[in-house]
């Protein structure tokens, strides 16, 4: 052999070495990845461990709950922030969020009862009870012989929940006070919660499980309050033994791109808009949850109701009230 053959023979021999020793580098970042934070303890990988943590690391310096917890609420902001984008939940992070949401179905993602053939239309009606709205709602309600559920708000007309408990419907929690501060914290959201579960209880002696969130589960105006408290009251809700309800069909009637502006007053949403809109939302929906309002000021979703009763009617949907145990209908967490 001579000095050329060897050098190549040696040359051959070192670029062997070196691929086996990537290969060995690349399967211990693998299992590092799978031991995620939890291999900070071993010194000789550190270097790896930092460049694959490293945005973990810096946004928590503190013990390894708070890491785990804000990492969690970074990851539901990055998601939020870049709203639907399918492609962000694919990573380690999430992983963490879906495991701890074991309740129910899809809490904290979209999650909406899948077609069975048994077509249930729930009528929902927030804000109230409103004297003058209310009672008409309840009338044609008796007329129709439909039952309906209504999220209360503390600061109405608390007066007329015997009347709509008596008659066979659904009173469900919306807010004691319906101010955007209850989502300031999870102490403050309870507090508002609790308050308006007592004042129910008093008027008719039951404690309502069923939740509405102000702005629903997927409000983003909360995150200007308190940056993830969604992610964290949709899991607390449930661990509480509630189960809230979101919408999968929205009457428009507090849209207010369908308002007309008079002397900068909106007027209600024409009626016929409030038909078409629930009638349009609900095709291809075997169960659905209609999203309307009952404050004094929702005129026309009163008038809109037989109408909307009788199109459902003969699309073929009976009618529900919600309860603990109804299909679940969540819309995606976007704080
Ligand atoms: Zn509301």
């Amino acid at each position: 052999m001579n000095s050329k053959s060897m050098t190549s023979t040696l040359i051959a021999c070192i670029a062997v070495c070196l691929v086996a020793i990537i290969a060995m580098t690349v399967v211990l970042i693998n299992g590092m990845n799978k031991n995620d934070t939890s291999s900070v303890d071993s010194s000789g990988t550190s270097t790896i461990d930092t460049a694959d943590t490293s945005s973990q690391n810096s946004t928590s310096s503190q013990d390894s709950s708070s890491l785990i917890s804000s990492s969690d609420i970074e990851t539901s902001s990055n998601v939020s922030s870049k709203e639907s984008s399918s492609s962000v939940t694919s990573s380690k992070n999430t992983s963490s969020i879906t495991s701890s949401f074991t309740a129910s179905p899809g809490v904290g993602s979209a999650y909406y009862p899948p077609n069975d053939g048994d077509k249930v239309a729930y009528l929902t009606f927030d804000d109230g009870p409103s004297t003058k709205v209310t009672t008409k709602v309840l009338e044609t309600l008796e007329k129709y012989n439909v039952k309906a559920t209504f999220f209360v708000v503390g600061t109405s007309n608390m007066n007329m929940l015997d009347e709509i408990y008596n008659a066979g419907h659904a009173i469900g929690l919306h807010s004691n006070t319906h101010e955007w501060n209850i989502y300031e914290s999870t102490d403050n959201y309870f507090a508002d919660l609790n308050a308006l579960s007592d004042k129910v209880y008093e008027k008719v002696g039951v404690r309502s499980q069923i939740i509405r969130f102000p702005g629903g589960s997927s409000n983003t105006v909360s995150r200007k309050r308190c940056e993830g408290i969604m992610t964290k009251l949709v899991q607390m809700v449930e661990d509480e033994g509630y189960a809230y309800f979101d919408w999968n069909v929205d009457s428009n009637d507090a849209n207010t791109s369908y308002m007309e502006k008079v002397d900068g007053k909106y007027l209600p949403v024409p009626k016929s808009t409030i038909v078409k809109s629930i009638l349009n939302n609900a095709q291809g929906k075997d169960k659905i949850c209609v999203l309307m309002h009952d404050i004094g000021a929702k005129t026309t979703t009163a008038e809109a109701l037989p109408e909307v009763i009788e199109g459902l009617r003969n699309m073929g949907y009976r009618f529900e009230v919600l309860t603990k145990d109804s299909p679940v209908f969540h819309q995606k967490v976007q704080n």
